[in-house]
């Protein structure tokens, strides 16, 4: 009996639990380029352009390992638009009545395959370290699910940076040693650059016609779009970059988007490179005495701590986690975020370079991006949109925890123990932004004074009764009792002034 073997974008490795358990014999490989997945958010057009390439290429070294793959392009007259539409298309063509597919990272695809009429059975997708039931085992019974134990589990399991089961040189975390202020000069010239060969190119007209009216630009596309690339992308950040990777993980440059960064989510989350591989390489170049500890176990830390976490975390908590809004925030999406003019050297910034190269690091997204979403009180499932969308990297499993829990608190804490929410002052000492901006990041009141002086203040006061007993903030409000009372009322007015400016649409 034939049977039908989908594969998505994001599942383009090798080793895939669909691919594992198919028949090269009888088996027919079914991938689809689809409207519906290019617009039920308007992804960025690199995105798109990355994720077609990749899969055209996929396909191709499918067929020359012997499948029989049916490939439909977007542009394919019958193209039935959607995932569900064309794997009934594809069985009625073959006779086929049952469909096997490893198990999609987001609950909007699982739901829509399960309702398909054909019989699907869907394979635990074991690209992970940890499966489901042991982050529920491991959740099971804890008060608070924090990501610091889960990664120790995580080192245990891997044996990564241990000796004789205990940590490398005696510590779980060399956090102390990194988040150094920005380096005047960075002496990484970025990630490995490729340029497009024909089948991207053809990828990038067909996208520039579909889609070139989503936000972001195509201009100096440059992704790998194979897993040998990937591979070499990760291989010139291990060689040249993860030496200085801790040390300035935190660090923000106007003129400089990547830093020490490895640049490889993209190709991770879509299957080109596998966690341990990446992780393994890493360790072998301190074991090989190229990079320190303290940049290797925070690299290593992401991808098998806060990576491994959030995906748990977003299949524990289901279906409705990003429709979550613990605080309450109604604010719409305010228009600086699709690139209106914005007096905010840092926010201007971070967002013309996700428009640019669908791309921004960690701190950009967590301290400049989302943290004035939050302080600003933004409805959590539009900031969360706006992350889906715009980065190359965004998978709903790994994305909406980031957004939903660590960056706006819109899960009530479950990921984060506090809010992540800083003044302008944290950005000042992260980043070389403050120096080119409109605003004096050093005043706390009046017309020049840097909007997250005000709007930090706010946010803690308008959520005090839910922050006032947290053990880690009473700090926070201690400092604001301390401050003269004309002060705090100035302050308060002030960030009132900013957000009704920032409602009308004025550039603020
Ligand atoms: C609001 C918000 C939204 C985010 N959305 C996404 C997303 O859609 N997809 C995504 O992969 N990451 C997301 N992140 C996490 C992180 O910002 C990106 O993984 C990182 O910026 C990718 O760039 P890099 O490869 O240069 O990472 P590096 O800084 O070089 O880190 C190495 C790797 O560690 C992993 N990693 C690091 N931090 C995290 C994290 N918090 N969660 C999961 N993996 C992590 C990534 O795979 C990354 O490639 C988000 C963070 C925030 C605050
Ligand atoms: S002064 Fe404030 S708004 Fe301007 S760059 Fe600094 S933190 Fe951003």
């Amino acid at each position: 009996m034939v049977r039908l073997v989908l594969i998505l974008g994001d599942q383009l490795s090798l080793d895939l639990a669909s691919l594992r358990a198919a028949d090269k014999e009888h088996d027919i490989i079914v991938m689809a380029e689809v409207a519906s997945e290019a617009t039920y958010v308007r992804h960025h057009p690199k995105k798109i352009a990355f994720i077609f390439s990749s899969m055209r290429k996929f396909a191709a070294a499918l067929k020359t390992d012997g499948w029989k793959v049916l490939y439909s392009q977007l542009d394919d007259t019958q193209n039935a638009g959607s995932i569900p539409a064309e794997l009934l298309r594809r069985a009625q063509e073959s006779g086929a009545k049952e469909v096997i597919a490893t198990r999609p990272g987001e609950w909007r695809l699982i739901e829509a395959l399960e309702g398909t009429p054909l019989q699907v059975y869907l394979l635990e997708d074991d690209r992970f370290l940890a499966t489901h039931a042991e982050f529920e085992a491991w959740a099971e019974g804890r008060k608070a699910l924090r990501m610091e134990y889960f990664y120790r589990d995580m080192r245990r399991k891997t044996g990564l940076l241990m000796e004789d089961g205990k940590p490398a040189q005696g510590q779980w975390n060399f956090d102390h040693d990194n988040r150094k202020a920005a380096p005047k000069d960075v002496s990484y010239s970025g990630p490995l650059s490729f340029e497009p060969d024909a089948i991207t190119k053809d990828v990038l007209d067909l996208v520039a016609a579909s889609f070139g009216d989503h936000f972001g630009t195509l201009e100096n596309f440059n992704f790998a779009t194979t897993r040998a690339e990937a591979l070499q992308a990760l291989e010139h950040f291990i060689t040249h970059a993860l030496l200085r990777f801790g040390d300035f993980q935190d660090a923000m440059l106007s003129e400089n988007k990547f830093l020490y960064h490895a640049v490889i989510s993209p190709y991770l989350n879509a299957g080109l490179l596998g966690p341990l591989e990446i992780c393994q390489a890493a360790e072998k170049a301190h074991k090989d005495g190229h990079a320190p500890i303290n940049a290797v176990e925070g690299f290593i830390r992401q991808i098998i701590g806060w990576r491994e976490y959030v995906r748990g975390i977003y299949f524990l908590e289901g279906p409705d986690y990003t429709r979550r809004n613990a605080l309450g925030h109604h604010r719409d999406l305010p228009t600086l975020y699709w690139g209106a003019e914005t007096k905010m050297h840092c926010l201007s910034k971070s967002v013309a370079q996700t428009r640019d190269e669908a791309y921004a690091h960690h701190i950009q997204r967590l301290m400049v991006t989302g943290n004035f979403a939050l302080l600003s009180g933004i409805n959590p499932e539009q900031v969360h949109e706006w992350y889906l969308e715009v980065y190359a990297d965004a998978f709903e499993w790994v994305e909406a925890p980031n957004t939903i829990g660590m960056s706006q608190f819109a899960d009530g804490g479950i990921i984060a123990s506090k809010p992540y929410v800083s003044s302008g002052a944290y950005i000042n000492r992260m980043s070389d932004y403050c120096k080119s901006c409109h605003y004096a990041v050093k005043d706390k009141t009046g017309e020049t004074a840097c909007p997250f002086n005000v709007l930090y203040w706010d946010f803690l006061i308008r959520h005090e009764d839910r922050f006032l007993n947290n053990p880690r903030m009473g700090n926070m409000y201690r400092t604001w009792n301390r401050m003269d009372e004309t002060h705090r009322a100035t302050v308060l007015q002030d960030a009132a002034i900013f957000l009704e400016k920032l409602d009308a649409g004025e550039a603020v």
